[in-house]
């Protein structure tokens, strides 16, 4: 059998990915092909977390850009990815894989509320953990919330999936000769300006040397493939 390169993966997913072709909210299809991908890295003896982000309902910059409170409109965007999380638990759970939703902002009706040791517990148990609600304060972004969960969950790596397949060294939806970049470095990210992840995460990985993979989920099987060592998408190191 393959073996896996990584013991324990942090999944960032953005609301965007839970999209599909929809311009707004869940697709239903694409929801049950994500949980499809994150069951077969189960099965491969692998610790699966999850940082869902929000973007597909609603965003705090774009309420604050109607006239919104910021940190107000940031508070709904936290809301969201407690509707994303759990419809991703749904999709899991129907595919008989346990799971377990953890909020940085205590909802006990819905959601366990996060205490670090007991993620790990789920972790240890076999279950896939989603984060929601992100770091829990405005101002910040679930890829921020990616980042402090994936070191306090001692992952190997964050596998950031997208709609694009990695890094390109320009746009590739406009340029048919943008190259994908295989590898690149943290400060290189930061200097260019490169849309990884934004720079609070990408500063904090840099710091304890998280190494992120960029890569599209939409690509066949990508998430199994890139825990069984293939070089997809881009790795940021
Ligand atoms: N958000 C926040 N604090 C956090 C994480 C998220 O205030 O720690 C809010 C913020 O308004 C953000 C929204 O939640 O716009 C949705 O998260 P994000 O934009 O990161 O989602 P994604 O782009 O991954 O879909």
């Amino acid at each position: 059998m393959d073996k896996p390169v990584f013991k324990r993966i942090l999944l960032k997913l953005s609301g965007e990915a839970l999209m599909g072709s929809l311009s707004y909210g869940i697709c239903e299809d694409t929801i049950k092909e994500i949980a499809r991908q994150i069951k077969d890295v189960k099965e491969l003896g692998v610790d699966v977390c999850t940082v869902i982000g929000g973007g597909n309902i609603f965003r705090g910059v774009k309420g604050a850009a109607m006239g919104m409170d910021r940190a107000s409109a940031d508070y709904m965007g936290m809301l969201a990815t407690v509707i994303n999380g759990l419809a991703l638990q749904d999709a899991l759970e129907k595919m008989d894989v346990q799971t377990r939703v953890i909020s940085a902002i205590e909802m006990r009706e819905i959601a366990e509320p996060y205490i670090r040791r007991r993620a790990l517990r789920h972790l240890e148990k076999g279950r896939v953990v989603i984060f929601v609600a992100g770091t829990g304060n405005p101002y910040f972004t679930t890829d921020t919330a990616a980042s402090l969960r994936a070191m306090e969950m001692g992952a190997d790596v964050i596998l950031k999936a997208t709609k694009v397949d990695g890094v390109y060294d320009k746009d590739p939806m406009v340029y048919a000769d943008a190259k994908r970049i295989k590898t690149i470095t943290y400060i290189e990210v930061l200097d260019r300006n490169l849309r990884v992840m934004d720079s609070t995460a990408i500063s904090m990985c840099m710091e304890n040397h998280m190494p992120i993979i960029v890569f599209s989920i939409k690509e066949y099987g990508a998430l199994k493939r890139i825990v069984l060592g293939e070089n997809l998408g881009t790795l940021v190191k």
